[in-house]
């Protein structure tokens, strides 16, 4: 079979290589796609914004489904305009993508249902004054959140109430994150580990992934600014199987069963973004998509016949299907632009991958690269790589990981050197 993935960043180079390692997939085509999607595949040069040519590209190359990496195609609407010309889609409809696009309707869809989540009120952005004396009346910390897409940079966890009334006035007076700030939520800090669920759901059956956590800060021990995520590893023992079971039942199975009450059933990959309280598992955030890097370090821990499995969540025919999970562990370490999350230069040469790649279960993903007119690999983004390890165990596979890491070159290269600690401490 022949899948088409849309997107060009490290999550949609993981999705290529697990589908070109499938035995059932003859060929796997990436829209735009990096240098990474380019070594397992075709990469196909159009914009996955433009709905239209997505179509086309998927009948002129005989796709039999597309995988939509990214969230920004799958709140527009990619999914169903495929969908209603007959094309089998891995992604939700735009209608269930708001579980992502919008805190707002995510938090009362939450609260319809009786999902596990911070305590909550939503403000439209003219409803200033009550937003405000809202604030004034919560405890702190409180996290003031812009609900529409934010680049994964609209959550301003507050300390004081003088910076959540700040926050707030950033969100609706200065608009810093622009129509996304059309509505606030503000919610109560929820204390715990963080982790992440993978559900792959054709709308009514569904299936689980090993849990992966995540590493969001630019600096060690969990400082500095939020990034789009500077390493993960799984499976990662902060959940456990009792745990997984009670997240299931309290989280997956409501959430699946509320949106196909509503007529607008869920299919594709389902992230549940958990805050692990002492009160059991609760909702921070609903993602439409696989994390990046989450899906780095997931993959590789499914045994399975990827390219089956994913077409089973694109035709709906995922009843009896089973993840088999690898018993191995995976860490995958990103490799950032100096300066990232803020600004940093491009265009700077990379060295040593084929180098990391020649160690023992260490392979990499491409993120922010490009190849020069002259074939050179230069640095493209501010996440560059994300060197991944599988090991028997945790402590091996971060140490890989770290070997891979240390083997490449490039100046300015930034890395965390505390990825997986948590899951080592806990094990
Ligand atoms: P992204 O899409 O990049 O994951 P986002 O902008 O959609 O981020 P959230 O996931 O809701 O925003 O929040 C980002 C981060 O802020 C969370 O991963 C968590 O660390 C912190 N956070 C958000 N809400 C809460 C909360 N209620 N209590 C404690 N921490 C929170």
């Amino acid at each position: 079979m022949r899948v088409l993935v849309i997107g060009s960043g490290g999550r949609e180079h993981a999705l290529c290589r697990a589908l070109a390692d499938s035995p059932s997939c003859d060929g796997v085509m990436a829209a735009p796609g990096n240098p990474g999607t380019e070594q397992v595949g075709t990469n196909l040069t159009l914009d996955p914004a433009d709905a239209d040519a997505v179509q086309a590209a998927v009948n002129e190359h005989d796709i039999d489904y597309t995988i939509i990496g990214p969230e920004a195609p799958l709140v527009n609407g990619l999914a169903d305009h495929l969908r209603a010309a007959g094309h089998p889609v891995m992604g939700p409809s735009a209608a269930a993508a708001r579980l992502e696009g919008s805190k707002a309707f995510a938090k009362a869809f939450m609260a319809e249902h009786d999902i596990p989540t911070a305590t909550f009120r939503t403000f439209a952005a003219n409803e200033a004054d009550e937003a405000h004396a809202y604030i004034t009346d919560r405890p702190v910390p409180v996290v003031v959140k812009a609900s529409g897409l934010a680049g994964g940079k609209g959550a301003l966890v507050c300390t004081t109430r003088e910076e959540a009334h700040d926050a707030l006035d950033r969100i609706v007076d200065d608009r810093d994150f622009g129509e996304a700030g059309d509505q606030v939520v503000i919610e109560a800090f929820m204390e715990g580990d963080e982790a992440s669920v993978f559900v792959l759901t054709d709308g009514e059956k569904y299936v689980v992934c090993p849990p992966s956590q995540d590493h969001k800060a630019i600096g060690e021990g969990g400082t500095g600014p939020n990034t789009g995520g500077m390493g993960a590893y799984a499976p990662t023992p902060l959940v456990d199987g009792s745990t997984l079971t009670a997240v299931c039942r309290t989280i997956v199975e409501p959430t699946l069963k509320g949106m196909s009450e509503a007529d607008t059933p869920y299919q594709g990959v389902l992230y549940v973004g958990l805050m692990l309280t002492s009160d059991g598992p609760k909702v921070v955030e609903y993602n439409c998509r696989w994390g990046d890097p989450e899906a780095q370090v997931v993959l590789p821990l499914l045994d399975n016949d990827l390219a089956t499995l994913f077409q089973s969540v694109a035709e709906q025919t995922l009843s009896g299907v089973h993840v088999r999970a690898s018993a191995q562990s995976c860490v995958g370490v990103v490799l950032a632009s100096q300066g990232y999350p803020h600004s940093y230069d491009t265009g700077v040469p990379i060295d040593g991958i084929d180098q990391a790649e020649r160690m023992p279960g260490v392979h990499v993903i491409h993120a922010g690269t490009r190849r020069t007119d002259d074939g050179t690999l230069v640095t493209d983004g501010g996440r560059v790589l994300c060197v991944v390890a599988t090991a028997p165990d945790l402590e091996t596979a971060v140490e890989r990981a770290y070997d891979g890491a240390d083997a490449i070159q490039f100046d300015g290269k930034t890395l965390r050197r505390d990825i997986a600690h948590s899951g080592l401490m806990a094990a």
